[in-house]
């Protein structure tokens, strides 16, 4: 990484620096930025660009206006029509750190080349630097997330005892990833850490409202950390309370528990408020303290050190065209129920609780997007462009860096294979064994064809039949070739799905 003694020369110690809304940490402004002002800045024009679920912009806002507070003196907020106007109102050049889009790179890029930014800092909002993630990735074709992890447990010395992993494994996969208990409604796991509302909250809410923006989703109480403060205390009450269940049910669903026991850590990780290695490091401290099983903790840690890093590394090693990417001539636009997130004109449980989890609070756990949203998407060839951007907007944490090749890649298998080894999606009998949804359905996991036959099983075999020849030669997924191949109702089912437009 690029320390102040590298940045250039003209760059005054008392420049002051920018601070981007995903930004806002203290191991971004703090350190030897210190005694640097910082500028922050509230541009209609990034709130009006989309239409955002109205509680992501509430979050956006509310961290940027806690910054502003906590910082003091050293903050100067500044509410323009857009980022250069308040940059000239400024009056002096800033530094910034690299921002996390292409399309925010080329603009800070064009801000030093007319001097409105005097220095481009590296980012420090991931563990690893984007130089030693290039040194990594060489001139690899195919990615495989696990080399990755491993190598980041090895670089950062997570859960390592000498140059072997703890315990012995890498992967404790096998331990965690149970159904839900049964002959319960809810996993029971302690409640989330819930931040209090405050008086910026309260006039955030009034300005979103005199704004007049088109959003999506509706308002309601605020429910993630948007402070330093806030992350910190979040953090804890997830690893000393709800971790030790994390891992064992990790891609469990239950219709009653939206937040499960994962961490809801993404908003303030995407804001930049809590530094990764921090959550890493409590994940490990708690297991080698003995007050989390190792595989708890490991599940985590992957999450983090692994997905997290290996998703932000890939959008800029697969370039700014990965989102245009269609491998599966996915062509469907997505229909209005879905971009509405109107979940009541749903009658499949699994899918109206996805999207009324989107729709009431832009935020769902990560099996429900994977397994039940993007693979909905998948079977119905939704394109995929639609799907980033809809994903992008209406949920909580998504920021630009972080949608393609968890849509484009990991979700709908656009990119022909390099980021998964094959396309995730499942009949009902997964939804059926991972989740409590279906005997509260009007259809059944086990039917393919009929009124009550279950639009995940139907469209799984559709899907199947429309890319045989991709599947076929895949050893991962031949077998449901030859499956689908024996399927005695096979014309009646694909007729049937040809026509659903109810779901
Ligand atoms: C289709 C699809 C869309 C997604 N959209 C987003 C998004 O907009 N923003 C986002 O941050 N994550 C996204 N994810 C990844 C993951 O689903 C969320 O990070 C997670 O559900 C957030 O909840 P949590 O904080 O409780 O996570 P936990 O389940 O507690 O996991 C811990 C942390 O791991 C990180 N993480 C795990 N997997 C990923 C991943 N694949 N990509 C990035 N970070 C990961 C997150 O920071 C998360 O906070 C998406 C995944 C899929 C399949
Ligand atoms: S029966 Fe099918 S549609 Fe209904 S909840 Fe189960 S998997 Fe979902």
């Amino acid at each position: 990484m690029r320390t102040l003694e590298r940045v250039n020369a003209k760059v005054r110690d008392d420049t002051p620096l920018w601070l981007f809304a995903d930004q806002l940490g203290t191991h971004v402004h703090g350190g030897e930025h210190a005694h640097r002002d910082v500028l922050l800045i509230e541009a209609t024009s990034a709130l009006r660009r989309r239409r955002y679920h109205r509680q992501k912009l509430h979050l956006v806002l509310s961290a940027l206006r806690h910054a502003e507070r906590d910082l003091g003196d050293r903050a100067t907020l500044l509410r323009a029509g857009n980022y250069s106007e308040a940059l000239k109102d400024f009056g002096r050049p800033v530094l910034v750190h690299e921002p996390t889009s292409f399309a925010a790179e080329r603009f800070v890029e064009k801000l030093h080349a007319d001097g409105l930014v005097a220095d481009i800092l590296p980012t420090p909002t991931f563990a690893l630097s984007r130089n030693d993630f290039r040194a990594w990735a060489g001139d690899r074709e195919r990615f495989v997330m696990e080399d990755f992890y491993r190598d980041q447990r090895r670089r950062f010395d997570v859960l390592m005892e000498g140059s072997s992993p703890v315990g012995g494994r890498w992967n404790l996969d096998a331990d965690n990833r149970e159904p839900p208990p049964k002959k319960q409604r809810t996993l029971e796991a302690p409640k989330p850490y819930r931040p209090r509302e405050n008086d910026i909250d309260d006039q955030v809410r009034r300005d979103l409202d005199a704004m007049d923006i088109e959003t999506v989703g509706v308002d309601g109480p605020r429910l993630f950390a948007v402070t330093p403060d806030e992350a910190k205390r979040a953090l804890t009450r997830f690893v000393e309370q709800r971790l030790p269940l994390f891992g064992q049910y990790e891609d469990a669903i239950m219709g009653d528990d939206w937040a499960m026991a994962h961490s809801l850590l993404s908003v303030p990780l995407n804001l930049g408020v809590l530094d990764p290695l921090d959550a890493v490091h409590a994940a490990e401290d708690a297991c080698r303290s003995g007050s989390v099983p190792l595989a708890a903790a490991e599940g985590f840690i992957r999450q983090v050190l692994g997905w997290r890093e290996y998703m932000w590394h890939l959008y800029w090693h697969f370039g700014p065209r990965y989102t245009q990417k269609n491998e599966l001539t996915a062509h469907t636009a997505l229909p209005k129920w879905w971009r509405e997130l109107d979940a009541d004109a749903v009658d499949a449980q699994c899918l109206q609780h996805a999207l009324a989890g989107v729709r009431d609070r832009g935020w769902t756990h990560h099996i429900q997007r994977l397994m039940i949203l993007g693979s909905h998407g998948l079977q119905r060839g939704y394109r995929p462009d639609e799907l980033t951007e809809w994903f992008a907007t209406a949920f909580v944490d998504g920021f630009r860096w972080v949608m393609p090749t968890n849509v484009v890649g990991m979700s709908q298998h656009a990119d022909g294979g390099k980021l998964a080894t094959k396309p995730y999606t499942s009949g009902g009998a997964y939804i059926n064994r991972m989740s409590d949804h279906c005997p509260d359905c009007r259809f059944d996991p086990k039917k393919r064809v009929g009124d009550d036959a279950c639009p995940f099983t139907a469209g799984y075999w559709a899907f199947v039949h429309r890319h045989r020849d991709l599947l076929a030669g895949n050893r991962r997924t031949a077998r449901a070739v030859s499956t689908m191949d024996r399927l005695s109702d096979l014309d009646a089912l694909l007729e049937q799905e040809a026509d659903r437009d109810r779901f």
